[in-house]
């Protein structure tokens, strides 16, 4: 089946007691046995859910995958990643993802003697020369949050199979539409389906989506050992989100577009970071790698002004002030003091992170609408 038709009907069947076309959510804590360990296959919702099968169904078609499980939030999802290793054990990770993934690896998990080496994995080499006898994953993010470098997933898987460790790729901000890392030789994909998978802004979840049985058989054990497990409510909206990600994607991929052409030609506007630019130095990569650039962009404004940028983002009106992405309606976030507030200043800036940047998730209204929004602000 091709992706359209795939993101339509992936996990779900009617339902055999009744024929509704959408999963049922099933909200219940237990399952009735008939006889001690003779079950339908369900015998406590923390370890399975009807409804959350049905989403893992889904998730694991669309990546390309064998495997999916479903967790309560992204962060949860990586959470379990981590749990596969040991003391000791050392993970590659880009210099440049999301804070939220940074501060899980930082503040909670060193504490339990995992080591992260953070490189810019833009350049496999750098990747390459920092694996060691301990590394165990490799952790990538591409494009990445905030500032869309892009990590080439075959090179690094081909890097990580060398050395016999795992690759896990977050997959956010591209969503499944556009990216599969799977399909490049990386052996766990990761989502925050808070975002582009869900779609609406109405629900935080996380998903883990691979081949390997083994590696499927402990990421369950954690997932229910560690429990947590997204809501069966939760699992129906994340469902019916992604019945329509081709259509949301197709146009946040043609307002993206348009938006990101317009801010270059700016005069207020400094660097736009958007991977869909030929001059992008990710570009060559993102073409073969990706079907399409998204609607995901980071823009400074010239001279790096902090205070002009603090007056674009209290000033638009279409464009929320929000953090998050990947809904249908339009955000802007300042990631100095919102989304990337717990990595430290200097590390910020080192990467480029600068106190003016700003990002946009470009969502699905009208783009002129949403041009008109952005020079109101900017002026
Ligand atoms: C939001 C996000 C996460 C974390 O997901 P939550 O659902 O908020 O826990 C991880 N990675 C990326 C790229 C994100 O944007």
């Amino acid at each position: 089946m091709k992706l359209a038709t795939k993101i339509i009907h992936a996990g779900t069947e009617p339902d055999p007691g009744t024929g509704a076309i959408m999963t049922p959510i099933f909200q219940t804590s237990t399952y009735v046995q008939e006889a001690p360990g003779k079950n339908k296959g369900f015998e406590y919702a923390r370890s399975q859910n009807p409804t959350r099968k049905a989403l893992e169904e889904a998730l694991a078609q669309i990546e390309n995958g064998r495997h999916g499980l479903a967790f309560s939030s992204g962060v949860a999802a990586t959470d379990a990643v981590i749990k596969l290793l040991l003391p000791g054990d050392e993970v590659i990770a880009a210099s440049d993802m999301y804070g939220g993934t940074y501060r899980l690896f930082t503040k909670v998990f060193e504490k339990f003697g995992i080591r992260f080496i953070y490189v810019d994995t833009t350049d496999p080499e750098n990747v390459k020369n920092a694996i060691t006898s301990k590394t165990k994953l490799i952790w990538l993010e591409t494009p990445t949050n905030p500032l869309m470098n892009i990590s080439d997933i075959r090179a690094i898987a081909d890097i990580a199979k060398t050395a016999g460790c795992l690759l896990c790729v977050d997959n956010t901000f591209a969503s499944p539409y556009l990216q599969n890392p799977l399909d490049l030789g990386a052996d766990i994909v990761m989502h925050s389906s808070t975002k582009y998978l869900g779609g609406h802004s109405d629900v935080i979840q996380g998903a883990l989506v691979m081949n390997d049985d083994t590696l499927r058989e402990h990421l369950y054990f954690i997932q229910k050992s560690c429990g947590a497990v997204p809501g069966p409510m939760d699992c129906f909206l994340v469902l019916r989100g992604i019945k329509t990600l081709h259509l949301r994607m197709q146009r946040h991929c043609e307002n993206g577009e348009k938006i990101a052409n317009w801010l270059r030609n700016h005069p207020k506007v400094g660097k736009v970071y958007w991977c869909g630019f030929q001059d992008h130095p990710g570009y060559a990569v993102a073409s073969r790698q990706m079907r399409g650039f998204g609607g995901m962009m980071s823009f400074e404004l010239k001279d790096d002004n902090t205070d002009k940028a603090m007056a674009v983002l209290s000033s638009t009106k279409i464009f929320a002030l929000a953090e998050s992405l990947g809904g249908v309606e339009s955000l802007i976030n300042h990631p100095a003091t919102m989304t990337h507030a717990s990595i430290p200043r200097e590390e910020r800036i080192r990467n480029g992170l600068t106190d003016s940047l700003i990002r946009l998730s470009v969502g699905v209204e009208d783009a002129d609408d949403l041009i008109s929004d952005l020079e109101q602000a900017i002026g």
